[in-house]
């Protein structure tokens, strides 16, 4: 899609469409997942030196939640999308799924956590910890405590 500056008018050019996950091109351990076609609906407005983007943007995907790991789907839906596009001194014409790609993904959150972006979901990780803080009972029971026998056997084995 190649759209000429000179082709937006004053009052703004309106452009839709989707960008399929591929044209992310985000290698497979990145921790952003683009799960499905990002829509955009936006107006553009060109002025001297930057094209502004202006309208809605949202797309499914799967964010890696930085505490278990784990990848979460996520709607990213930012419904009052406002970007820009740098224009360079002879550049004439421009593609605004690019620019659109880029931005998309510096808004997605830098430090997920995914029980603080899904509605009752409990952090496996976070809930592992807890459950471990508040565990009181020994892990075995037994005369002397698991550490012991551990710095036994490594005594054990410096002798040896
Ligand atoms: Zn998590």
């Amino acid at each position: 899609m190649e759209i000429f500056f000179s082709d937006i008018p004053e009052e703004g050019l309106p452009i839709s469409g989707k960008l399929n996950p591929a044209w992310f091109q985000l290698p497979e351990d990145d921790p952003i997942r683009i799960s499905g076609d990002v829509e955009y609906d936006l107006t553009l407005y060109a002025f001297d030196e930057t094209v502004v983007f202006s309208g809605h943007v949202r797309g499914p995907v799967e964010l890696q939640c930085v505490t278990c790991l784990e990848y979460f789907p996520w709607e990213a839906d930012f419904p009052a999308w406002q970007s820009e596009l740098d224009i360079e001194q002879r550049q004439v014409s421009f593609d605004p799924r690019e620019g659109l790609r880029d931005e998309f993904l510096l808004e997605m959150p830098t430090t997920p956590h995914c029980d603080e972006m899904i509605d009752d979901r409990v952090c496996p990780k976070v809930d592992l910890l807890a459950k471990f803080e508040h565990d009181e009972t020994p892990l075995e029971a037994g005369p002397e405590p698991a550490g012991d026998d551990v710095w036994g056997a490594l005594d054990q084995l410096e002798k040896d």
